[in-house]
Formats: structure tokens, sequence, C-alpha cells
């Protein structure tokens, strides 16, 4: 690719005390084509100028809200080439058609936005906008799960049969909302969060991964949903079966109150041939299992693996990447495309980065595991 000028990232949310802001900022700017340069950072106009300085960008360029900023930027000759956007879920809509109403194109985290009805009005102005959409489900980023893909799109475990995919975590096990803890409050507030507890901040990563690595689509849901914390106004804990479009079933649970556990996302798929494991808190290997054979643990960086697993891992086997690394691949493949985008291609973004289509199929998730977990009943997609 020709040497081209660093893209200019603008930043919605991400202010002092963020969790996932940081994450962006590293990984956005990991591999050298993008840099930071503007940001509403916090509903407060003054902790947004705090948190620029801290940044260390143009004073003038931490705005007191994403409005401000779309229309200055607007009209500057070293405008933004895109918002990252990484506020609370509530916020995501208003946000990304703002900024796609200004002609700005949109890198979101996930979720899409807080409800189903939501999604298809940022899907409408996606489509409309003609601008490229970026939606960060980190763990597409791990070399191991491009790996995992690579495998299911080659067929080398045969027909898939049964799937089984769970992400606990157990640090909302006890009522941490109630103490002023500023992720928990609005994870569990549905004026902030949308409808989707549990489901939404961490069980849309777990069916993303599912149908973004065997290849194939959730087609009906059985889910039951419980808020185990008393007093919690949305869900805490899923546990489901799925129907798979390739006639594949299987399971897809999802907690934070799984008491002890950190942030252990598993999947596992099995085919006619054998089956594999990966995790992402050991996630530069994968664990695969052939019928009566031998099992085997591939490495990241491995000579043997897939050329897409190999055309996202930076270092050789041995050498862990993680959590950012993987970010980093989401937005090296988005800044790729923005470039190709800048150069005409009006359809630059590659298969392999989440984007809006993921986002509204990560909505109808929430939706129908809802309505199955009401009317205690499989529902379809
Ligand atoms: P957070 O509460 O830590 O940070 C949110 C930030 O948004 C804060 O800095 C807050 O001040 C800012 N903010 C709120 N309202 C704003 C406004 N009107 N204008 C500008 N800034 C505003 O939340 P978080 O945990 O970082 O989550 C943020 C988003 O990222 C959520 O949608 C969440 O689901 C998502 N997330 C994704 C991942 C992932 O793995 N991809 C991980 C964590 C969070």
């Amino acid at each position: 690719m020709a040497k081209h000028a660093k893209l200019r990232m603008g930043m919605v949310g991400g202010g002092p005390g963020a969790f996932i802001g940081p994450v962006h900022r590293i990984a956005a700017e990991l591999d050298g084509k993008i840099e930071l340069v503007a940001g509403a950072f916090s509903q407060s106009a003054e902790r947004s100028k705090e948190a620029g300085a801290s940044f260390g960008i143009d004073p003038a360029r931490a705005y007191a809200d994403f409005r401000e900023m779309l229309d200055a930027e607007k009209k500057r000759p070293d405008g933004i080439d895109f918002v990252v956007i990484a506020t609370p879920n509530n916020l995501h809509l208003p946000e990304a058609i703002a900024a796609m109403e200004a002609g700005i194109p949109v890198m979101s985290d996930k979720p899409a936005t807080a409800t189903y009805d939501e999604v298809l009005k940022l899907e409408a102005a996606v489509k409309k906008s003609g601008l490229p959409y970026g939606l960060t489900h980190t763990y597409a980023g791990y070399g191991m799960v491009r790996e995992a893909r690579a495998m299911c799109a080659a067929g080398k475990l045969g027909k898939i049969r049964k799937v089984a995919v769970e992400y606990f975590q157990g640090w909302l096990s006890k009522p941490l909302e109630t103490t002023g803890h500023k992720q928990a409050g609005w994870r569990s507030d549905p004026a902030r969060s949308g409808p989707g507890g549990a489901i939404g901040d961490i069980g849309t990563h777990a069916f993303h991964l599912l149908e973004y690595v065997s290849g194939h689509k959730v087609t009906a849901i059985n889910a039951m949903l419980r808020s185990v914390v008393p007093g919690r106004k949305l869900d805490d804990d899923c546990s489901a079966f799925v129907k798979m479009s390739n006639g594949a079933e299987g399971t897809l649970a999802c907690s934070q109150v799984a008491a002890g556990e950190l942030n252990e996302l598993r999947l596992r798929i099995y085919g006619e041939n054998g089956g594999f494991e990966w995790r992402q808190q050991d996630p530069n290997r994968l664990f695969v299992r052939w019928i009566d054979g031998i099992e085997e643990i591939h490495h990241a960086a491995g000579p043997y693996l897939s050329a897409d697993a190999r055309a996202v891992v930076r270092v050789p086997s041995g050498h862990p990447e993680g959590y950012l690394e993987a970010f980093a691949v989401l937005y090296k493949e988005y800044a790729e495309a923005l470039i190709a985008f800048k150069q005409g291609n009006k359809n630059p973004l590659p298969a392999t980065l989440p984007g809006i289509e993921a986002g509204v199929r990560g909505m109808r998730f929430i939706e129908r595991v809802i309505e199955s977990s009401r009317t205690q009943s499989w529902v379809e997609f």
C-alpha cells in the first residue's frame, strides 16, 4: 500500500476513568496509521479538556460536546477523518447518525445501539451515507480466532454439528451499581444500557464470535435470563440453546455473576472430523482435537497457520499478543478500508472486520433472547 498521511481520529467518550476509551486510543495508534487529534471525551466540558490535555492534543480540539466537535472539525482543512464512539450504549445511535450526517465515517464500540429499533435506524443511516462503519467486536481481531474461522471455512472439521460458546465474568456478583461504580452504574441502568444487561454487554460478543468463527447463523434460540443480584434491573445471567443455519445445535451462555471468573470467553466447535477450543484468556493457542487422533496445540505465528491468521499475527510464536493487539487489528483493517474509500473504493470494508451487519445481528440477539425468556419458548431469528 502507498504511503499515506495518518488518519485523524476524533473520539467520543474515553474520558478520565473510562474503561474502553484508553484501549481504543492505544489500539488505533499501534500500527502508525491513525492519530488521535480531537475528542468530546466526557459529558463534562471540564473533564473533556482535562482528558485532551493528558492526551497531548490541541486544547482547542477537546470539545464540550460531540455535536460541537463535528461542527468544528467539519470546518477545518485538517478535520477528523473518522469518529470512534466509546460512550455508553444509549448514545451510540445519536452520535453515529450525527457523524454520518456530517459526512464523517464511524468506528463504534458494541453493542451497535441500545435497542433493536435503533439499530434498524442506524443500518438505514449507514446505507444512506455510504460511509464505512466498523464495530469493535474485539475478539474478531485475534490471530487464533482468524485461524479457527479459516478452519471452519475450509471445512477442516467436516460438517459442524455441535457448538458451545460461553462468556463468564464475576465482577457483578455483588450490587456494585449501588456503590457509585461508573461502569457497573450505566450497565445496570436500562435507560443507558438498553434492555440487555449481561446479554448486551458480553452476550453480544459470544454470539458474534460463534457466528463469525463457525460461518453459520443462529436461526433459533431458547434462552433463560435471570437477574441474580437482588434489585438489579437488568439480566446478569443467561443460559440458552441455539440452532444454527447448517443444522448444528449447541449452547450459548453468559454471566456476570460467575463469581471468581475474570473474562472467561470460550468457544468450542465440533464437526464430523474433530473439534477445537479457543479461550480468550489463553488467546495465542488453539486446541484442536481430531476424532480418534492426536490432540494438537496450534500456536499463533506457527508457519502452518492459514494466511488469514498469519496476516494479523505480529510477532513470532511464544511472544504473547493479547487484547490490545487484537483491538489494533480491527483498527488496522478499518484504517486500510478508509484509505481505500478515500481513493474511490465505495465498498472497502473487508469481510473480516465486523460492521453494521454484525451490529444488527447483535441487537437482534438481545431482542430475541429477551423474547424467548419472556415466553419461555424457542424463538426464531
Ligand atoms: P465507561 O463508563 O468506562 O466510559 C464511558 C465514557 O463515556 C466516560 O468517559 C464518560 O465520561 C463518557 N461519556 C458519557 N456520556 C458522554 C457524552 N455525552 N459525551 C462524551 N462522553 C461521554 O464505559 P466503558 O466500559 O468504557 O464502555 C463504553 C462502551 O464501550 C460501551 O458501549 C461498552 O459496551 C463498550 N465496551 C466494549 C468493549 C469491547 O470489548 N469491545 C469493552 C468494554 C466496553
